[in-house]
């Protein structure tokens, strides 16, 4: 037994707290810790999405971590308010804040009590998120940062919106298109919780608006407990928002991560079942087009030995397409440890299964088990053992900073299906 990590699989818990933030319109998260808690995250973002991204941070510094970083937190309120006017604030913890024990609710509620009684200002909502990084990963950080917006920000209304509340987890814009889309077609009016499709995958426009448009609104939060019901695409990212709706307002809850056939097409009752609303013809068509795909490269996909990394609901979503592709999935890992994952990975796989295990682990299981194909972040590359460049390697999930694009493509869907499909197939085939 090894005590020490090689090549960790996961990031930290704010990491996923940002990522959510800024699906949200105008906000600007505000990282309570070090200069590096905010700086690393913050090149991850710009090398995946290609974006400016800009988050916030308290800058603690030797005197903070000895004697509290109220006053950077104070301060550092201040300066966003002035400076960016953005529409929502969240104070994402740290290690290190966390290990303070500085009282963070205690302060914003001081704060924005002085900048409303004393300074006669109005405030925008300031969510706190704990993510102490020493638990959990960036998967724990976003499922977190979700529940703290719904739990801060909803509000009990009386009548439906006639919406469909989706929690999609740290998937890309283009997987975010790609549900928004079979919703159009459903005709279904939805609320994405958290939706980076145009703020992470921004046009170039000048002169520079002080925020991307697009991204879920203060007041779409606000009003979503009255939609017919909540659907995490991930259930580990957005799974406990999803609750809180369910156990607060009695909103129909599910999950399905809907990659591959036999998901979407649960995804798509799902959607029936809560809505009422049938599935129209073009899903039909969609559907029929993906399967006349995989049809059509059977011969290259088939019996291919596939070893899948990714976070717990991708990787799952991954591997039963995989199996639908007639590979065998001879190693399935997950980047953050889950009973949840164990037990579904199990159902999917015999082969080995690697719950919140390192990349050293990945590696030599990739070596063991002799895989074909390889999926995962741009990290996963070290796994791929070294001589072997047989392996064909499929990049997904985040971060993907070695290529250029892949955010912009979704794979979740029917026709998402098609575009990871002629990956795989493609990649195959570049191998031989
Ligand atoms: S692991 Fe902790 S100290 Fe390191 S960047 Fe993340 S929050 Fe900051």
């Amino acid at each position: 037994m090894r005590s020490v990590t090689i090549n960790p699989p996961r990031m930290c818990q704010p990491i996923g707290a940002m990522y959510a933030t800024l699906g949200i319109h105008a906000a600007v998260p505000l990282v309570h810790g070090s200069q590096g808690c905010a700086a690393y995250p913050m090149r991850m973002f710009n090398r995946h999405f290609r974006e400016p991204v800009q988050i916030a941070v308290t800058s603690l510094g030797e005197s903070a971590s000895v004697f509290g970083g109220r006053d950077n937190l104070i301060a550092a309120i201040n300066n966003v308010i002035t400076r960016r006017k953005p529409e929502l604030i969240s104070v994402i913890t740290t290690c290190l804040s966390e290990t303070i024990g500085d009282d963070i609710e205690g302060i914003v509620r001081e704060t924005i009590y002085d900048l409303e009684e004393t300074e006669g200002k109005d405030v925008v909502p300031i969510v706190t998120i704990h993510t102490p990084s020493y638990v959990g990963s960036h998967v724990t950080g976003y499922d977190n940062a979700l529940k703290a917006f719904v739990m801060h920000l909803s509000k009990e209304c009386d009548e439906s919106n006639e919406k469909l509340n989706i929690i999609p987890g740290m998937i890309n814009p283009g997987d975010i298109q790609e549900i928004k889309k079979m919703l159009d077609l459903f005709n279904v009016s939805y609320t994405i919780i958290s939706d980076i499709s145009d703020t992470l995958d921004a046009p170039l426009i000048m002169p520079k608006p002080p925020f991307p448009n697009g991204g879920s609104t203060v007041t779409e939060i606000e009003k979503c407990t009255d939609a017919y019901g909540v659907i995490s695409l991930c259930e580990h990212e957005g799974g406990s928002a999803a609750k809180f709706l369910e156990g607060k307002y009695g909103m129909r809850s599910n999950a399905v991560c809907p990659i591959g056939v036999s998901k979407t097409d649960q995804f798509v009752e799902v959607i029936t079942d809560i809505t009422e609303k049938v599935a129209p013809y073009e899903i039909e068509k969609e559907r029929g087009k993906l399967i006349d795909a995989m049809v059509d490269v059977h011969q290259i996909t088939y019996g291919k030995k596939a070893a899948i990394f990714a976070d717990p609901d991708i990787a799952l979503g991954i591997a039963e397409f995989a199996s639908e592709l007639g590979m065998e999935v001879v190693v399935l890992a997950s980047s953050t440890s889950s009973n949840a994952f164990m037990n579904a990975a199990k159902e999917i796989s015999d082969g080995e299964i690697l719950n919140g295990k390192d990349l050293y682990d990945l590696h030599k299981a990739v070596k063991e088990t002799d895989a074909d194909i390889l999926f995962g972040n741009t990290m996963c590359k070290k796994s791929i053992p070294a001589g072997e460049d047989d392996v064909a390697f499929v990049r997904c999930g985040f971060p993907v900073y070695d290529r250029v694009g892949y955010y912009r493509y979704g794979i979740m869907g029917y026709h998402g299906g098609i575009y990871l499909l002629d990956l795989i197939t493609n990649t195959i085939l570049d191998r031989n």
